[in-house]
């Protein structure tokens, strides 16, 4: 078993048919409706329409194209109706029966620690040997999982049998693989403390933060499979006298799907369904981080029915397989959340045309951020300092939206500094599956390493207000720190640290606080706390993030209510979790036929 390379492991870097259909494609409709009171069956769905939402498909008049074009196939069963979309709800953990489920469910991971998982590809089970051990954040004597990694050549062989695969799977109706989706999100849902066991063990999580990661996943799964019903219904296209115009919407190809660890749940299962749902082929790339959760997520894919030809989880080093399956000629698009740095570097390859590859490849990255939160003189403090103490300490401030720059206006500056760090020392940190620590572990020895590097830098550029607690040993704990005073020029104002680190900075007044704000390479989220109205239409205008926040956290994005994506170097803005994201994984086809 090879030690050598993990990040956290011991040792590496950071590191929705047809019902005998006449006439041509039936519009799918959403529209207000009366709630059924009994489950609705479908040749190929079945749904609980407890609703007060219905998608319906509505049949235009004519046969005639039908028959001439084979369209009967292509549409699907004559009305569907699923409930409008809810977020999934999170578990109280202050609930003796959610406290005594979420022990039991600690214990039953535990029980399957060390298990090896070999890689498939198709039918096909690998061992490579090359083994890559996932250890506990909190205490890293104790092995997670015991992971195969591929060779460059086995992610050759991915991609290849993605390629394969792509025909069957392109032509599965829409309405099949959104039932598969919502199918995963059933299996989640009911498996849902043994997934937040796993993060707790595996990516260092506290239980609320990790309840929040599964119940998103479940969102991904719940509003893709929604979308994909609207986006498989007519397009609103402009009918030309003599004519019947249409766009469809088809996939694009083989999709290679990298995530990161951070939400090693969440993201890695929107990403990874927004590409099968839409028809694509999947090579997934976990995090070598989190690759349980990515083994464990796979196999949730398997037992919802998805063909085990439609996906690959393929374990291994990004260093050593991402170029190779970023290069490959037959991927058609990469799907990328993680750094900054490696994000470029993605971009930078997918961008060069290889022999034989008849496509420019798609890229979607979504990047770092260094967010601020802006508080105004106006504004209520002790809200402004809950929501700058959840976002900057939330998950260790392991989130690409965390707040790493309060900009406080100096009116209330030593008011608001005072109380923050009365809330910050408090904190305790500690092993996350004890549900009295608040902050848990960083992912890895060389992410502790390098956030006490940013630390050591902050002490030079700035004024340390809380920091150096003693931590427990035994796991990758870092104090939580706030260094004040620290002006916009310095390392730790620019630079994402992804860690318990937070700069706060003095503002003149208002105009220079956003400005301040905006002083970012970055683009991804941002709050205000102020009660002027005057300011917050300032904000809305000026402030430059992808996702911007009045008067609450700048964290804890919420399916189908914020979709998800910064700018700038935060990346491309797909905004996860909203009515464009799938648009990504698809492309338009316009189909004009003359009738007279
Ligand atoms: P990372 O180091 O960039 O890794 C992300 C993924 O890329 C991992 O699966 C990694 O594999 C893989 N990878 C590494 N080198 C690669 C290469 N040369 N080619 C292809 N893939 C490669 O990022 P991370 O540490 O996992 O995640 C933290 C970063 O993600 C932070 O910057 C955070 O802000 C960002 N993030 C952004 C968002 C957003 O929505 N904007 C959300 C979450 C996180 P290995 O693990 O095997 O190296």
């Amino acid at each position: 078993m090879s030690q050598a390379g993990g990040s956290k492991r011991l040792g590496r870097k950071n590191a929705g048919r047809n019902a005998g259909v006449a006439g041509p494609r039936p519009a799918l409709r959403a529209e207000s409706g009366v709630a059924r009171r009994r489950p609705f069956r479908l040749p190929f769905f079945e749904f609980s329409a407890l609703s007060e939402y219905r998608v319906k498909q509505v049949v235009p008049g004519g046969s005639r194209l039908n028959g001439a074009f084979g369209w009967r196939n292509m549409v699907s069963m004559a009305t569907a109706t699923v409930s409008q979309f809810r977020n999934e709800p999170c578990a109280d953990f202050s609930v003796p029966a959610n406290r005594e489920a979420m022990e039991k469910a600690l214990a039953q991971v535990r029980s399957s620690f060390g298990r090896e998982y070999p890689l498939r590809i198709g039918s096909e089970r690998i061992s490579t040997g090359d083994t890559l051990i996932s250890v506990n954040p909190s205490n890293v004597m104790e092995v997670v999982g015991v992971h195969h990694r591929a060779s460059a050549a086995l992610a050759n062989r991915a991609v290849e049998s993605a390629w394969a695969a792509y025909p069957a799977w392109s032509r599965t109706p829409a309405e099949e693989r959104a039932r598969l989706l919502l199918e995963v999100a059933r299996i989640l849902r009911a498996r849902k403390m043994e997934f937040d066991a796993w993060l707790v063990y595996e990516a260092g999580k506290t239980w609320p933060e990790a309840e929040a990661d599964v119940s998103e996943g479940i969102d991904f799964c719940e509003y893709y499979a929604r979308e994909m019903l609207r986006l498989a219904g007519p397009q609103p296209v402009v009918q030309m006298p003599g004519e019947v115009d249409e766009m469809l919407y088809i996939p694009l190809g083989v999709g290679v799907v990298i995530p990161p660890w951070n939400f090693p749940l969440a993201i890695l299962a929107g990403m990874t369904v927004a590409a099968l749902v839409t028809g694509n082929t999947v090579v997934l790339k976990p995090s070598s981080e989190t690759p349980t959760i990515g083994a464990k997520f796979g196999e949730v894919l398997l037992e919802a029915g998805f063909p085990e030809s439609c996906f690959t989880v393929l374990t291994g080093s990004g260093s050593a397989i991402g170029d190779v399956l970023v290069q490959h000629p037959k991927t058609r698009f990469i799907c990328f959340t993680g750094s900054r740095d490696v994000g470029v570097r993605i971009n930078e390859l997918a961008a060069r045309h290889q022999p034989g590859q008849i496509w420019i490849k798609r890229v979607i990255a979504e990047m770092g951020g260094k967010d601020p939160i802006v508080v105004d003189a106006d504004s209520d403090l002790d809200s402004a300092v809950q929501g700058v103490f959840v976002s900057a300490f939330g998950y260790q401030g392991q989130k690409c939206s965390a707040c790493s720059r309060a900009i406080v206006d100096s009116k209330v500056y030593d008011a608001f500094l005072e109380k923050l760090a009365a809330r910050a020392s408090a904190i305790q940190v500690g092993p996350c599956d004890d549900p009295r620590h608040y902050l848990g572990p960083v992912i890895s020895e060389s992410a502790r390493k390098t956030i006490l590097s940013y630390i050591e830098i902050g002490k030079a550029e700035g004024r340390i207000v809380v920091g150096g607690a003693a931590v427990p040993e035994g796991g990758y704990f870092v104090p939580p720190t706030v260094i004040a005073d620290v002006a916009p020029t310095a390392r730790i104002f620019q630079e994402e640290i992804f860690g318990p680190v937070l700069a706060v900075t003095r503002a003149r007044d208002f105009e220079d606080a956003i400005d301040k704000a905006n002083d970012s390479e970055y683009g991804l989220t941002g709050a205000v706390y102020s009660n002027d109205p005057a300011h917050l239409g300032q904000a809305r205008e000026r402030f430059h993030v992808g996702n911007l926040y009045f008067n609450r956290k700048c964290t804890g994005a919420m399916v189908g209510a914020h979709p998800f994506g910064g700018f700038n170097m935060s990346g491309t803005d797909s905004k996860a979790g909203g009515p464009d994201y799938l648009l990504l994984f698809l492309q338009a086809k316009a189909v004009a036929a003359k009738i007279t």
